[in-house]
Order: C-alpha cells, then structure tokens, then sequence
C-alpha cells in the first residue's frame, strides 16, 4: 500500500521513521475536545509504537466524547493540562498549531507534527503536513506501514473511525481513492466495520437527541434560506440533558435541506463562546474561521470569539459573502437559488 502514498511524503515519512526508531518513550497529543480523527489517528499510532516495544502514553485536555469511547483503548487516554513526564518525544497529531492542543508543557520535548489542516504552522521539529489527507488517520496509516507494523484489527478500528468521522460518513469532498484503498486494507484485516459504526453513531444519549429536536426547533434561517443559524447554550443542554460532548454532527443536520449551503453553530458554554461552521461544495468556510482567528477546512471550520450577540451579524455577513462567492456572486445567487447546489455524491 505504500505506493500509493503521496510522492512528496516519503520524505518526511523516512524522517519520522528515523526519529521513532531512534527513541523510546513517546507521548502523544491531539487538539482539545477530540473528534474521531484525533481519537483514531492517536490510538492506531500508540498501538503500532507499542507493537515495536516503545512506552506510550496519549495525553489529551479531554475525554473522548461517549461516541467514541467505544473504540478499544479510548480507555487508556489520559486527560490532563499539563505534560510533564520524561519522554524522548511528543508526536502531535491532528493539530494546525500546538496550542490547538491546550496542553502545556509539551514545548520541551522533541516535537513531531503530524497533521492535515489547512495553514499548519509547521511548530515541530519534524512537520508532516499533508492537506490532501482525508483523515489524520490516513496519514498515519502509511507512517504505520512505513515503520514495518502489520495492520492487525488493534490499528485497523481506529484508523477506520478516523476515516469513517473525518469524511462525514464517506461524504465529504475530502475523499480520495486513497480513502478506499485504505479502507479496502481495513476490511480486509478483519475489522467489522458496520460495528465500529454503530459504536460511533448508535450509541449517542437520549439528551443528544432532544437536543437535535431542539436545535431544528429554534434554527433560523438566513440569505433566503441558504445559512441555518443554530444556538446552544448552558441552559438549552441542561433541559435537554444533553452532555457537552455528545453534540458531535448535529450541526450537519441543516445540510440536508437543499437550499441550505452553510451552516452557523454558536455554542456559548461555561462563558466561551465557539463557533463552528459547515458547507457544502465549493462554499469555503475555512477562509471565513481563519478571518476570526481560527481554521479548519473548506467545508468544516471554527474559531472562538470573546464578543457577545454582537458579533453573529458579522458572523452572517462573513458566511453569506463565502456562499454568494461560491455561486458566483450575488447577481448568479439571486437568479437561481439551485446554482450553488451541493456536490453530486
Ligand atoms: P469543529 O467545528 O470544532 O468541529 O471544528 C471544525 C474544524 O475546524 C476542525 O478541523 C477543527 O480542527 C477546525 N477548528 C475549529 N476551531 C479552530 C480554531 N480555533 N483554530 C483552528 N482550527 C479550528
Ligand atoms: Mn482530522
């Protein structure tokens, strides 16, 4: 499968590799508020260390969500704000910048950046950036099959969810034949893919789907219809009892109308307030987070912001001004409402 990896990876690839084989005790770190990339990516690569007899430990600021505690070893993450162990090296995975990860401490050791955001700031002393990359997972399969460790179903589950959440499900424009080629590897390692799916997303909470009936209920639209503004606050999850961390996706939900071709999530949670964008096609939400300090993706992005309800029509104008460039301008937009119409699947 390794001819199949970009031409221009090999090189940092070889790098780490090195790097890997020359030290002991690792730890790695992925960006605070875990997704199932940053889950999958960390748990298939501690697995693969521990196979050539490296020390690991996965150090995070927080738990997986409950979605994801099913993948075997989410178990065995650690949750903390600080690093502060000895360790010959920290690989951080999944992370535009190292304080994406809201840990301290893990400035002091030998840093390697493994990542396929948009913009990388390149912080390590090895960077493999790679914004081709469906997944972080993607990457480190072939940092897995690099190192000589065999893609047994321990490596595979992870990598698979990594994949399987970071696509949307095989949805998103991020997809490649690379993304089937690996996944063919996958299923051919024994992994029970359709379990590994239901663990992801059969075994949400009843508040996380009170809270999906309670975000369509106040969604509000925008642009005629083309951005769907949704809130979450402190008060709507405790009358819904959904947890903090069971809200993964439920921003897409909008998306599925066809007018809609940008959606808004503002989540004002224990007084920060974060805000999270979706869009379909050629819509380029990235550029919008990265004009307020954050990034992202074309079609999945976020930032945070300190200002209160004032900032949401600024927010609006930003995202209406990305759809309307997309549909090739405001006159293009208003003469037909199917012109910037989603990707054919
Ligand atoms: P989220 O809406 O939090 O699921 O994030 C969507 C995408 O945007 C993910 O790829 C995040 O890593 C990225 N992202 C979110 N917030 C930020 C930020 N403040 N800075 C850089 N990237 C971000
Ligand atoms: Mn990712």
């Amino acid at each position: 499968m390794m001819q199949e990896t970009a031409r221009d990876a090999r090189e940092p690839i070889a790098r780490i590799v090195q790097a890997i084989r020359e030290r002991q005790r690792f730890v790695l770190s992925s960006h605070a508020r875990p997704d199932g990339d940053s889950i999958g990516a960390q748990l298939a690569l501690a697995h693969a260390l521990e196979r050539l007899g490296k020390t690991v430990r996965i150090v995070n600021h927080d738990e997986p969500p409950p979605s994801l505690q099913s993948i075997p070893g989410a178990e065995t993450i650690d949750v903390a704000g600080a690093v502060t162990g000895q360790y010959d090296a920290a690989i951080i995975l999944e992370c535009s910048s190292l304080d994406r990860t809201e840990v301290a401490g893990l400035d002091r050791y030998f840093l390697v950046n493994i990542d396929h955001h948009a913009g990388n700031r390149l912080y390590g002393a090895l960077n493999w950036y790679d914004p081709s990359a469906a997944a972080c997972a993607e990457m480190v399969y072939d940092l897995v099959a690099a190192l000589g460790v065999p893609l047994t179903p321990p490596i595979a589950v992870p990598l698979y969810a990594g994949i399987l959440t970071d696509t949307g499900s095989f949805r998103h424009a991020n997809i490649t034949r690379r993304t089937f080629d690996i996944c063919s590897h996958v299923a051919a390692s024994g992994v029970d893919v359709a379990g590994v799916a239901a663990g992801i997303y059969q075994s949400g909470t009843i508040g996380r789907l009170r809270l999906t009936a309670a975000l369509v209920d106040t969604m509000r639209l925008e642009a005629r219809d083309r951005i769907a503004l949704l809130h979450v606050d402190d008060a709507l999850l405790r009358d819904t009892g959904c947890p903090p961390d069971d809200m993964d996706g439920l921003i897409n939900l909008p998306l599925s109308a066809r007018e809609v071709q940008a959606v808004i999530m503002i989540k004002t949670l224990d007084g920060t307030t974060r805000v999270s964008l979706r869009s379909k096609g050629e819509v380029d939400v990235r550029s919008v987070a990265a004009s307020f300090g954050g990034g992202g993706h074309r079609n999945a992005a976020g930032f945070s912001i300190d200002e209160g309800p004032e900032a949401e029509s600024r927010i609006v104008a930003a995202v209406a001004a990305a759809v309307e460039s997309a549909a090739g301008g405001p006159a293009a937009a208003s003469e037909s409402p199917t012109a910037s119409g989603p990707t054919p699947a």
